[in-house]
């Protein structure tokens, strides 16, 4: 094999007349036509002078024609960079600035702008819009049908993703041939996979969890996409009859849930709905079930590891719990001072080993050997623990972790009592600086449809059930949390909106 991801991923589409993408609309792009256009892009790539390991970053809309750069990408053994399409002209250039991208492929809507970014950073720009239109695309259509891929080895990057950098400066994580392929083949395993399969793929594709664990499992399994710009319940719920299978955030299930649409008959025919990239609610999980009969299927990962652990696809999926180390994954939870293993059922730090994990951070060795152990082992910054039948429950990040008063408050376990308070529909709890106790414990909480919220007797309840110090200094009720796309509670912003609660 000379080019794994690419052999195992995309070639075999060659000899697929039927579809492998189809919109919302129902044009279809069969597996033949995407990968002689994922050929086409990538003798684009070569074209422009980039060589096998310069990096394309990409701040472009979901299109099947973004999706074969990616596969094109890995032809030319291009590093593909995506890029969240929120991000501004400004955050850009810090990425083509810390990559030292070759190439930068932007909105043309956004040309100029992007266009300056990549100047200053010497690197080419070209465009792709959001029907995969552009220059890039031009060139690739007036440039030769057919290319070779290049010979890529097993620890060959494949891809850089910057992580999200709710604390700190993002740091973009170095993904190789091997790491992206041997969690494909986990999953695509794990969770039964086959080319029956009809993913309804409603995430965007520049994240690990709708780029590589969706993308790669049905491109490695045979299986095929509704390839849908983004997330919108209308068009979720009349495509899911066409589906199979569905990869989801937890707020895609609260959305779907929302709607007197999404019932047991709408979705008796799907055979998978999975979640992850933000916690799920338990309540959610029954919910979902209640209504549906079905389970979802929880998961955990991130863009540094790729998935670690996965609930089973036969036998118990628990609600609450991101379920059992993946093969080939070693999971420990240890002393987040000592990094010595805790005794089974204690709270600690999540810290993986595998094939999945990454190669650390570009150009950042120190961080990268902050948190990569010399043996291998990844300090995922994620507290969890550990049951007694070895389901994984997350508990927190490590950098959400309260120290009030010298004692430390995991803001999970208040938050699980919150939302099983009247009224509730879920809370955060945050620590915020404090004159007397170093930092305060403060909860917010978001109103269930149509209800109301009392503080008094929230305060009260739980008074009976924490020790004081885990109790909020301050209950707040807000209409919604600041979410990221992905879904997850941006506790950053709620830190910096409360920071003069106590002290002003
Ligand atoms: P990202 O790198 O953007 O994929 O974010 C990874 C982080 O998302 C992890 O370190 C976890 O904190 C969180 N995460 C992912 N999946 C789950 C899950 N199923 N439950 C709770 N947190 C999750």
């Amino acid at each position: 094999m000379t080019n794994p991801l690419f052999d195992t991923l995309v070639a075999p589409l060659a000899a697929r007349k039927t579809a492998f993408l189809t919109d919302a609309a129902g044009t279809e792009m069969s597996g033949a036509a995407f990968h002689a256009l994922a050929l086409r892009y990538a003798a684009a790539l070569t074209g422009l002078g980039l060589r096998p390991g310069d990096r394309m970053a990409v701040q472009i809309d979901k299109t099947p024609q973004a999706l074969a750069l990616y596969a094109a990408a890995l032809a030319s053994g291009v590093v593909f960079l995506p890029l969240n399409t929120a991000y501004t002209a400004d955050e850009v250039a810090y990425f083509v600035g810390n990559a030292g991208a070759a190439l930068l492929v932007g909105s043309p809507a956004r040309a100029e702008a992007l266009g300056g970014v990549a100047a200053r950073y010497g690197a080419q720009f070209h465009t792709m819009d959001d029907a995969g239109q552009g220059s890039l695309t031009d060139i690739a259509g007036s440039g030769p049908e057919g290319f070779s891929p290049v010979p890529r080895g097993p620890d060959d990057l494949a891809a850089i993703l910057y992580t999200s950098g709710t604390t700190g400066r993002s740091k973009g994580a170095m993904l190789s041939q091997q790491n992206l392929l041997s969690n494909a083949r986990v999953l695509a395993t794990e969770w039964h996979f086959t080319p029956d399969d009809v993913l309804l793929h409603a995430l965007p594709i520049f994240h690990t969890h709708g780029l590589f664990v969706a993308c790669n499992v049905v491109m490695l399994s045979g299986g095929s996409m509704i390839f849908l710009p983004g997330f919108k319940a209308d068009q979720v719920i009349s495509l899911l009859p066409k589906a199979t299978t569905m990869m989801g955030v937890p707020t895609f299930y609260i959305r779907l849930l929302d709607d007197a649409r999404f019932d047991r008959s709408l979705v008796a025919h799907m055979r998978l709905f999975t979640s992850g990239s933000a916690p799920l609610l338990a309540d959610t999980h029954i919910q979902f079930e209640q209504r549906t009969g079905h389970r979802i299927l929880e998961r955990y990962g991130m863009t540094e590891t790729n998935m670690n652990t996965s609930n089973p696809y036969e036998g118990a999926r628990r609600a609450g719990t991101v379920g059992l180390p993946l093969p080939g994954v070693e999971l420990k939870i240890t002393d987040p001072v000592t990094g010595t293993t805790l005794p089974q059922g204690e709270p600690g730090m999540i810290e993986v080993r595998g094939a999945n994990v990454f190669k650390g951070y570009w150009q950042m060795p120190e961080k990268t050997r902050e948190e990569l152990r010399d043996d291998g082992f990844f300090i995922t910054g994620d507290i969890g623990q550990i049951d007694a039948d070895g389901y994984v429950s997350i508990v927190g990040r490590q950098k959400d972790l309260i120290i009030t008063g010298g004692y430390n408050v995991y803001p999970k376990e208040i938050e699980l009592l919150l939302d099983d308070q009247p009224g509730v529909l879920e809370s955060a709890v945050i620590g915020v600086p404090h004159p007397d106790f170093g930092e305060a414990v403060v909860a917010v909480l978001v109103a269930a449809k149509g209800a109301t919220i009392d503080t008094t007797a929230i305060a009260a309840a739980l008074g009976q059930s924490l020790a004081r110090f885990k109790q909020p200094k301050q209950i707040l009720v807000l209409p919604d949390l600041p979410r990221n796309t992905m879904g997850k509670v941006q506790k950053n912003l709620l830190r910096q909106d409360y920071a003069d609660l106590f002290t002003s």
